[in-house]
């Protein structure tokens, strides 16, 4: 046995190069074929076979003269060759103590000789070998032939694995190059830490734009210049991989934040230096991430990942270069999962409801009527807040879905109350993009004439920015609405435009002043002087005015000497459940 063999641990690195070729039990091929084909005729012998040793078989990826698959590894000469790795002559199996016994030689073998299939590595898969019925010799120099044929088996095997792990555009190895090589690293060094540095030449959407503007071949030349030009800044030891159009991926020791940050940036300035990046037709910003990667914890997919959004982040900033924060991915990913969860949210029965929070009226203390607020107890998150997701979901198709959610439910809660003897309003939050559904108006108010709420019942909240940037179809909605004797409150007033003047084109009937401005009144003149101007403003105008955000007496006190019509926050009450509402409001009027 030669020396490295006995290496503990050698059998199961075999077995593992031998499964990282994805050869067993694939289909058989004609390039391999072609070669057992050839040794048969050529040493005139009725068997040849491409034989792997796997843990206990023998393997056939090719043959000729044989009817079966495999065999059992016990006592098969190809096994002898995996194990000696070194060429196998059996001249006659019935004078050999080891095979006489054997399976090959019950079933009428006499000859066999293997030569050892031998990665690069050093391990061998298993033999290139031909049987015959006969006992025979085999001269040196057809024992030269045969390990001739083993390597050109092994040749064929290493292209075929080649083929699909190197970036033709490049010439460098790709991203499952990539993964292999940390599944490799990482069986060498479990928990060792690197880095990975992800340089990102062009966004996928300058790609795009090149491709369209360009023709594809400006991007590939663009690649091919970029990796080279990264190589030569690199050792030649560093290994650099292709993982995506314009994208280079590659890993260094772990260093210091400044020592990493210094070498991304001479990357980006290598990058910078190419002409033909200097003379694109548009602007391209090369930018490097840089992420920590423990081996055998963090998959290649991680990995990528991880450097990406790095990278992404570092294309935020005008750095051009950025280390991994996890905060700022977890918080990305916080933003897409709730993203993507609001649908199934939608036709939950239990993650979204609505709370209401009491609208007080200054003069006589009287409540009449609620803001519906939405809420979301997300399945894995717990709540969320309605200013985290409604923003992510504003501007997508589900706005819709949501507005309609929301009407639906509060009509129902409105119903309930105009048949408990309750006269109180209900306030409801749109969004800009619900004005240009053109049967808004109609479906809300055919769901109030069903649940036989006076228009009265129900008042839309929507913000200045949405109501000031509609165009011709959202006016008509509001029209509509106004004609039916629906009230408009303008949200979250004093933080859009800055000019007031606007106010004269709206056609709302109520301003709710923001909680910001509210915030101040007790300790800051100046918001004093602006609540009251926007105060009389608004009046002049004849806008009923509600502050929004009362939390102190004091506020509450100055906002009725000033003659505001209504006050809402948390002094009179939080938003509340729709039945704690109802024991609230029996309680404020005892
Ligand atoms: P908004 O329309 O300005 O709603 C008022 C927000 O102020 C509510 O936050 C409320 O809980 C909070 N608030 C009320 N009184 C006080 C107070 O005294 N102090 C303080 N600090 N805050 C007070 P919430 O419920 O978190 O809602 C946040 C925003 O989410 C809302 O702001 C609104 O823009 C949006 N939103 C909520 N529900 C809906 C909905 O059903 N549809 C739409 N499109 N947007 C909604
Ligand atoms: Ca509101
Ligand atoms: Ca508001």
């Amino acid at each position: 046995m030669r020396d490295d063999l006995q290496q503990p641990g050698y059998e199961q690195a075999r077995l593992y190069a031998l499964r990282q070729l994805n050869l067993l039990d694939t289909p058989p091929s004609e390039s391999f074929d072609r070669i057992t084909r050839l040794a048969s005729k050529f040493f005139g012998m009725p068997i040849a076979a491409v034989s792997l040793t796997d843990a206990d078989r023998q393997w056939f990826k090719s043959r000729v003269g044989v009817e079966h698959w495999e065999i059992p590894r016990f006592k098969a000469c190809c096994g002898e060759v995996a194990d000696e790795s070194k060429v196998l002559v059996v001249p006659d199996l019935l004078e050999s103590s080891t095979y006489r016994d054997s399976m090959l030689a019950d079933s009428g073998i006499r000859f066999y000789a293997g030569a050892p299939l031998q990665t690069q590595e050093g391990y061998t898969l298993g033999a290139m070998c031909v049987l015959d019925t006969q006992p025979r010799e085999l001269t040196a120099e057809e024992v030269a032939l045969l390990q001739d044929m083993a390597a050109m088996v092994m040749a064929q095997i290493e292209l075929q694995h080649a083929f699909g792990r190197i970036d033709p555009l490049t010439g460098l190895p790709n991203r499952s190059q990539l993964a292999e090589d940390l599944d490799d690293m990482a069986r060498d060094a479990p928990g060792r830490r690197h880095c990975a540095l992800f340089t990102e030449v062009l966004d996928i959407s300058q790609v795009s734009t090149l491709n369209r503007v360009m023709g594809p071949s400006y991007v590939d030349e663009l690649s091919r210049l970029a990796a080279r030009g990264l190589q030569e800044v690199l050792s030649e030891k560093c290994r650099l991989y292709s993982v995506g159009p314009c994208q280079f991926v590659h890993l260094v020791d772990v260093c210091s934040d400044e020592e990493l940050l210094e070498g991304a940036l001479r990357l980006r300035e290598a990058l910078l230096s190419l002409e033909l990046i200097n003379e694109a037709p548009i602007l391209v910003r090369p930018v490097v991430g840089v992420a920590p990667l423990c081996l055998g914890a963090d998959m290649a997919a991680d990995v990528l990942r991880t450097a990406h959004s790095a990278c992404q982040d570092a294309r935020l900033t005008e750095m051009g270069a950025g280390i991994y924060s996890q905060a700022l991915d977890a918080k990305h990913r916080r933003r897409f999962m709730l993203h993507s969860d609001f649908r199934a949210a939608l036709n939950a029965p239990d993650q979204l409801r609505l709370v209401y929070q009491p609208r007080i009226e200054l003069s006589t203390n009287r409540c009449l009527g609620v803001e519906a607020l939405l809420r979301w107890r997300h399945p894995t998150l717990g709540e969320v807040s309605p200013a985290e997701f409604i923003p992510l979901v504003e501007d997508t198709p589900l706005a819709r879905p949501l507005t309609a959610w929301v009407i639906y439910t509060a009509i129902d809660q409105a119903r309930d109350w105009h048949r408990q003897g309750l006269n109180i309003g209900v306030s409801l939050n749109v969004s800009a993009c619900n004005l240009d559904e053109d049967d808004f108006a109609e479906r809300l108010l055919s769901q109030m004439s069903k649940a036989d709420l006076p228009a009265s019942a129900i008042e839309l909240e929507l913000t200045e920015t949405a109501l000031f940037d509609q165009g011709q179809a959202a006016w008509e909605q509001l029209d509509h609405l106004i004609e039916a004797g629906i009230r408009i409150a303008i949200d979250d007033f004093g933080t859009g435009y800055s000019s007031l003047a606007y106010l004269q084109d709206i056609p709302a009937q109520v301003v709710k002043i923001d909680r910001s401005f509210i915030k101040g009144l007790d300790d800051a003149p100046r918001s004093r002087t602006l609540v009251e101007s926007m105060l009389n403003m608004a009046h002049s105008l004849g806008y009923r005015v509600v502050a929004e955000g009362v939390e102190t007496q004091r506020t509450y006190d100055y906002l009725e000497s000033l003659g505001c019509n209504e006050a809402q926050g948390f002094l009179m009450s939080r938003p509340l459940e729709a039945q704690d509402f109802e024991a609230w409001l029996l309680k404020s009027k005892a």
